[in-house]
């Protein structure tokens, strides 16, 4: 991951945000390689799952025809949206903070054990960044002790890793980076949703929030698609774009950031067929991953067990990816796929609806009034063809961009072996992105800066330009520019030499086989094209 981090840093891939002043936690920057290739994968979604989509035609597994279609909403938006959405009441997190450190954590994030030496007893604890909690738990305790590693096993353990959740009493609480017992504060709610105000005055009734996710855009405007264009249910609405939150421990590279951009679908269908399309998304998400390069050794499809589902979803999937970064046999969520009912539509139509109720009814406050007021607008659907009236169920395929760009250069990096110029073995740095993703699609070489070759080279960047984002490269050894795009991910050179300028072919050679072979220079655009895919 080191190396990855590095090459990211030193290629263009990513930078921290703000770096010149210490940088800011949780927010980063892509750089010029980075902006194509986060570019690329959020075009490549958008060209598989809607415009590139068949609206006519039954794709393998899926129920049967449906169009998609897409939209683009604003990040803040009305505040009665995140009330109605539970967003507002429940998007939170419980922390703790250490009087001694002035660090803070996540309440339900600490771990610790209960230990007891020279009379006394304590809970010693580990913060969730710690990578052998159960190690770092006796150092931290042989320390508090005032007792050498040698004699470990004077301690005397009760029970085994618990949260601090299990723990009420704080009095007798170690903190993760603390030296003396007590210093953690009781938990306080602290709510991930980053607060701004509308307008000069900037009172609390002029209070928005940046949104946590983009599905609230669509549901909101579920009604202003359907009057306004001709889908049917079912059908689904897509949006990209960036999403806020405020979490507490950002961390793992670009993994869980505080600015970060999604890739959302709302699958709108009837509630019979629901559990169909629930399937079918789910197998064709994690498809998609495959077919865009990860290893289906690395990729899991995870299905919520029945009792961590809410009553009114018959499915929850998530696709994890065995980041380098966490420790072997765990996984990272990639990407969600949920199937929600009408508890969105509902909810933005009568007011925000209790989970907890079945059949599920609008939460109430202390005088028996909504206690989140809905639209008052009818979200239903009315099928012209069979005159029925129904709210649709939703599946919600929700993906991370960042996610998903980190995940794609985790499975790129690649080391190997080749000669070079001399042809001494060396070690090659190169980052194996599928060319439909790839930052540059090829780089165009004259192999020496002379005899007409840069002219022929630069003719024919000129014409590749016109189709994709290609480079051209006069400098230095042919080898070490090949090195240099191996490391950018570009999947084809195209050099221009001595018989090029006879016979008007170039050479081809293939980043991932090191395989070379000529065409005419005159095929190269449709030649790519076949490459590129
Ligand atoms: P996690 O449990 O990892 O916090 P989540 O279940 O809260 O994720 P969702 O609300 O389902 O995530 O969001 C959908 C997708 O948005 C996630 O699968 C992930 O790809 C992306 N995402 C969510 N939070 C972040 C974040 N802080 N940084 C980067 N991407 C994120």
């Amino acid at each position: 991951m080191e190396k990855l981090v590095s090459l990211c840093k030193r290629r263009g891939f990513m930078f921290q945000s703000s770096e010149i002043y210490g940088g800011i936690n949780g927010f980063w920057d892509y750089g010029p390689l980075g902006v194509e290739l986060k570019r690329n994968i959020k075009d490549a979604w958008w060209k598989d799952m809607v415009t590139g989509h068949d609206d006519i035609g039954q794709l393998p597994g899926a129920p049967s025809p449906y169009e998609m279609t897409g939209l683009d909403c604003t990040i803040i938006m009305h505040p009665q949206v995140w009330k109605c959405s539970g967003h507002y009441d429940l998007f939170h997190d419980y922390m703790v903070d250490c009087r001694e450190s002035k660090k803070r954590y996540r309440h339900d994030q600490i771990q610790g054990r209960w230990v007891e030496a020279k009379g006394k007893k304590i809970f010693a604890t580990a913060g969730s960044d710690s990578e052998s909690p159960e190690a770092d738990i006796e150092r931290q305790a042989l320390k508090f002790f005032g007792m050498r590693s040698k004699n470990a096993d004077e301690l005397k353990w009760d029970g085994a890793l618990v949260s601090l959740t299990t723990v009420e009493d704080f009095d007798q609480v170690l903190g993760p980076d603390a030296k003396t017992l007590g210093t953690l504060t009781p938990p306080r709610e602290f709510n991930l949703m980053f607060k701004t105000t509308i307008g000069a005055l900037g009172g609390e009734a002029d209070a928005a929030f940046l949104r946590p996710e983009t599905a609230q855009g669509i549901f909101v405007n579920f009604k202003n698609v359907v009057d306004s264009s001709r889908v049917r249910v079912p059908f689904g609405i897509a949006q990209v774009g960036k999403s806020f939150r405020n979490e507490i421990t950002p961390r793992n590279f670009t993994f869980r950031s505080r600015e970060f951009e999604q890739m959302e679908i709302e699958f709108f269908c009837h509630p019979d067929s629901s559990p169909e399309w629930y399937k079918y998304w789910r197998d064709r998400r994690y498809q998609w991953y495959l077919e865009m390069g990860l290893d289906e050794k690395k990729l899991i499809l995870r299905e919520h067990h029945a009792e961590e589902l809410a009553h009114y979803s018959t499915g929850t999937a998530d696709i994890e990816y065995a980041f380098p970064f966490l420790p072997e046999g765990e996984y990272g969520e990639l990407e969600g796929i949920a199937h929600r009912g009408d508890f969105d539509l509902r909810s933005h139509m009568e007011g925000k609806l209790d989970p907890a109720t079945n059949p599920m009814t609008v939460e109430l406050n202390e005088e028996g009034k909504p206690k989140h007021r809905g639209s008052g607008k009818d979200l239903s659907y009315r099928d012209d063809l069979s005159g029925e009236r129904f709210i649709p169920h939703v599946i919600e395929p929700s993906a991370g961009a960042d996610r998903a760009t980190l995940a794609f250069l985790c499975e790129a990096y690649t080391e190997d072996e080749q000669p070079d110029d001399k042809g001494k073995m060396q070690t090659r740095v190169v980052m194996k992105l599928h060319p439909r993703i790839a930052p540059i699609k090829a780089a165009i070489f004259p192999l020496v800066k002379k005899d007409g070759m840069p002219e022929m080279a630069q003719d024919i960047y000129r014409t590749l330009k016109k189709s994709w984002n290609v480079f051209y490269d006069e400098k230095g050894a042919v080898g070490r520019r090949y090195r240099r795009q191996d490391e950018a991910g570009t999947p084809f050179c195209i050099t221009v030499d001595g018989d090029s300028l006879k016979d008007q072919t170039v050479t081809i050679r293939h980043r991932d086989t090191l395989d070379q072979w000529r065409v005419k220079a005159d095929d190269l655009t449709d030649e790519l094209r076949k490459l590129i895919g």
